[in-house]
């Protein structure tokens, strides 16, 4: 080809430092040259050890690598190592990570198998408390961290930002008022949190690549611009989320639009969807957008998946959606096992399309597809398997054969 290449071969990828977040001889790695985790968070009182058990299991079974509690009473504290006691009997070995805010150096002084029972501990910069107090308290949990030999994610939060460091920046740049010089400064106050935070902790002794870090807000174009800074000035591993997001399609789509900017540079090391479930919706919906981000952006394979049309005045009957939703759910279902057996099965491609105008195109270019007829069409629908057409399906269970052929082919 003359000229410029169109595309670059892949994402940037930007090279972290490398945290190991450990539950006995299970160990996932953050950053560095780790596949981009993804964690979630319990929403329930962590006092009640069978419910959070449960809810753990639940996320992990849906693919989160990392789960975090909050730990936020001493009768929270002393649950977390039952609850760990629990996840074990299940063989639900998925690490978890202590939420900590206001009082977490008594918490985990005063707790210690607490303590050893979480694989990390996130500290909150902005509410570990002030001055002098603040400083010990805050080397406090630092020393437990390095005492247990567990990793730290300094997790700063707009909404909980130091008020006496952005005090402090805005008195320092008080000439400065328009909206974007103070925006500005607010971005500084976060990252400098971050960043002077990950000092203190390396300051008590906390091991560099054992400490990460995040500086979450809630609107998309801040998110973005506060982590190309944070990313710019450090190499710490990075988790990436965008807080508070919401519920329904507005908490998924402003989260899949600010995660998916920043992956696509590089930055985020671990992601973690942050959605207000909808009622009746499972907390687990979470992990599934998560892993949909990153399976979408080529990082990670999860699943199987299935390109399939949006369907138009072309296609006039079901069919078409019933046979999609029919194979991404048996895809879905039978991944637990074809893990295992057949490795690779993730990266494969199905597409089911609603007729002629793209239909043996795209199933050409997926590893199995099939293409329906729509309207006005002779009622057969061609099956392409590996770029070739090799039968052609008749008749009214175009849906149950078709089934078969893609179990057959995983099989061979
Ligand atoms: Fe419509 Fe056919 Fe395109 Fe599907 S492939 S959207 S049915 S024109």
């Amino acid at each position: 080809l003359d000229g410029e290449p169109i595309a670059e071969a892949a994402p940037a990828a930007r090279r972290t430092r490398q945290a190991r977040v450990a539950w006995g001889d299970h160990v996932v790695t953050v950053g560095g040259d780790a596949p981009v985790r993804v964690q979630s968070m319990t929403n329930t009182d962590t006092v009640q050890v069978i419910e959070t058990a449960i809810q753990v299991k639940e996320l992990a079974l849906a693919g989160s690598e990392l789960v975090r509690i909050t730990v936020n009473t001493p009768e929270a504290a002393a649950a977390v190592p039952h609850i760990r006691e629990q996840l074990d009997r299940m063989n639900i070995n998925v690490p978890l990570v202590g939420d900590f805010h206001y009082n977490g150096h008594r918490l985990l002084t005063e707790y210690p198998a607490c303590a050893e029972a979480l694989s990390k501990y996130r500290i909150n910069p902005g509410n570990v408390g002030r001055g002098e107090k603040g400083d010990r308290q805050f080397a406090q949990m630092v020393e437990v961290a390095c005492k247990y030999d567990k990793p730290v994610r300094i997790g700063v939060n707009w909404g909980s930002l130091d008020q006496e460091l952005l005090k402090s920046l805005m008195d320092a740049n008080a000439k400065r008022s328009k909206p974007w010089e103070l925006k500005q400064i607010m971005y500084e106050a976060l990252v400098r949190s971050a960043i002077e935070s990950a000092q203190a902790a390396r300051d008590v002794g906390l091991d560099p690549n054992q400490i990460l870090l995040s500086c979450k807000m809630s609107a998309v174009q801040d998110l973005i611009s506060v982590y190309r800074g944070l990313s710019k000035r450090t190499d710490y591993a990075l988790h990436l989320g965008l807080t508070e997001a919401g519920m329904g399609a507005k908490g998924t789509v402003a989260s899949a639009a600010a995660l998916s900017v920043l992956l696509q540079e590089g930055i985020g090391d671990t992601i973690r969807v942050s959605l207000t479930p909808q009622p009746g919706e499972a907390r687990t919906q979470e992990v599934v957008v998560a892993l949909e981000i990153l399976q979408s952006l080529g990082l990670r394979h999860f699943n199987p998946s299935v390109t399939a049309c949006p369907g138009c005045g072309r296609t006039t009957s079901t069919v078409f959606q019933d046979l999609t939703k029919q194979i991404d759910d048996f895809l879905r279902s039978q991944m637990p096992v074809w893990r295992d057996r057949f490795p690779g099965v993730e990266g494969m491609k199905v597409a089911v399309m609603g007729c002629i105008v793209n239909g043996p195109g795209e199933s050409k270019h997926a590893d199995i597809g099939i293409s329906l007829p729509g309207t006005g069409e002779a009622p057969s629908a061609p099956v392409y398997i590996d770029g070739e057409r090799v039968l052609t399906l008749r008749g009214d269970n175009i849906a149950g054969e078709f089934r078969a052929i893609v179990e057959q082919y995983i099989e061979r």
